[in-house]
């Protein structure tokens, strides 16, 4: 039998202050009704900020820094400071016209789910303590798994975003097949790098190789560096394939790296972080199939699956191969219960204490259903495409460099001169008007367009094709 958390009868009068610290209930009401009143108010007219300020380091300091405050302050004013000040001073990822690095297109019922968890201070480390939101990050992690068409049986845990999620793969993967060489490329995400450099690899277990010229992983190159390392004595454990890369969105031939790694018993690590939500159309899965031959995938549902910061996936498909490299029984944990079904997330990663990320997930899940995740995603989708064309319109201008690849294009004037696509990002964004960033491939300076926001219309597109073109330098 489940037992309800109480809701309170008027007779039961309270014994105990409700705040730790003596804020008195009525003021608690008022202050959180004011902070929701604050964000849905900036929500509703996000269109009039800028899409990115960024500030002056002592102007900012002077504004919110101050003596240690000894006795309280205006709790009104200092939230007004946070929302008007510290908040104002950031890029608003959640913009219509913020097309740059990866947009934050977040969604408000999965912003409900983080309050209430973060009120309710709520744990998910053991089972025995959190039997609750523990079953509630199974449901978000399994949903989450059809949704994106990985295989029945896949686990996973949620952690704060991509660069620890590929991390918490890549230590699962070095416990089970030990240490050897990594395979990825000049298009893997530079976290990446650095988490394997964390990890303590050696610079000759990191094998970084050159991408094709659709910025692809070449599985001849990766076939050769495979053989090669084999021939100079080193032992092959792991290829790091990108589905969907930062810079273009491009794939990595999934299937044949799977393959391989079947052939070579190396793990099969993708790095879905960016692309892997444009599973949930049917034409966004074609596109990555493949992806779901992973042994670890990460995803961040922060980026384009509508939630709040603060959220990555690592999926694996060997079962208990988490729980293998994480677990830990001290005396101290020793009264946790086990049940069968039952899990203690506290053993699938690093972290011990844990926030509840699955509460914004499984909210928001259930609030929009799957169906509005799926036009929401497809829509980013035909937002690049329909920039691709716009940029193909105008051929005295501009050069197409990679095709619209689910949500991203690159581009670039034509005859481009160094510094010139840095220059004008920076005037777009000085208006306040956008936020595009350039990138470099390889060599090559690019304009850079990520459309994953729903609420982008085409007309924010064409305006800020139109405005970068403006402010090239004569
Ligand atoms: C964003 C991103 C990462 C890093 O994720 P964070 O959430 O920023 O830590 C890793 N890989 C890819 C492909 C990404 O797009």
């Amino acid at each position: 039998m489940l037992k309800r958390n109480p809701r309170l009868a008027t007779d039961n009068k309270p014994v105990y202050a409700a705040d730790a610290l003596g804020m008195e209930p009525e003021e608690m009401r008022r202050l959180g009704h004011k902070v929701v009143d604050l964000v849905v108010d900036r929500l509703l007219h996000k269109q009039t900020e800028p899409v990115l300020v960024a500030g002056e380091p002592a102007e900012l300091m002077a504004a919110l820094g101050g003596p240690l405050p000894e006795s309280p302050l205006d709790a009104d004013a200092s939230i007004e400071l946070l929302a008007e000040i510290a908040l104002a001073y950031q890029q608003h990822g959640d913009h219509p016209r913020y097309f740059a690095r990866v947009p934050g297109p977040s969604s408000f019922a999965g912003v409900l789910g983080d309050w209430l968890g973060t009120g309710f201070n709520t744990i998910c480390a053991s089972w025995g303590g959190a039997s609750g939101p523990a079953t509630v990050e199974l449901v978000a992690i399994e949903w989450l798994r059809q949704l994106i068409g990985m295989p029945d049986g896949t686990e996973g845990v949620l952690v704060s975003g991509g660069s620890i999620a590929n991390v918490t793969g890549f230590l699962a993967a070095r416990h089970e097949l030990g240490r050897g060489v990594s395979y990825y490329t000049d298009q893997t995400h530079s976290s990446l790098h650095r988490d394997l450099v964390a990890m303590g690899c050696i610079d000759e277990h990191m094998h970084k190789l050159v991408s094709n010229d659709d910025y692809c992983m070449s599985i001849e190159s990766l076939e050769a560096a495979v053989a090669a390392d084999k021939a100079a004595g080193l032992r092959p454990v792991m290829v790091i394939a990108t589905a969907g890369t930062t810079n273009t969105g491009a794939v990595d031939p999934l299937h044949e790296i799977a393959d391989l790694c079947a052939r070579e018993g190396m793990w099969f690590h993708v790095d879905a972080a960016y692309g892997g939500p444009a599973a949930v159309t049917a034409d966004g899965r074609e596109y990555l199939a493949g992806m779901e031959r992973a042994d670890s995938l990460v995803l961040d549902p922060h980026k384009w699956l509508f939630q709040p910061y603060d959220l990555g996936v690592c999926m694996v498909t060997r079962p208990g191969a988490l729980e293998k490299c994480y677990a830990m029984s001290p005396e101290y944990l020793k009264d946790v219960q086990t049940a069968t079904g039952a899990v203690n997330f506290g053993n699938r990663s690093l972290e011990l204490t844990r926030k509840s990320r699955a509460l914004k997930l499984w909210l928001s899940l259930r609030t929009y259903g799957a169906d509005k995740f799926r036009a929401a995603v497809q829509r980013g989708i035909d937002l690049a495409e329909f920039a691709e064309a716009e940029i193909r319109r105008d051929p005295g201008t501009w050069d197409l460099v990679t095709p619209a690849q689910i949500g991203v294009v690159t581009f670039a004037f034509r005859d481009w001169k160094l510094g010139e696509h840095a220059a004008c990002t920076k005037a777009v964004t000085d208006s306040g008007f956008a936020c595009v960033s350039s990138t470099m491939l390889r060599d090559k300076s690019v304009l850079r367009l990520c459309t994953i926001n729903p609420l982008t219309t085409e007309s924010d597109i064409s305006e800020t094709i139109r405005r970068l073109a403006e402010a090239r330098p004569a």
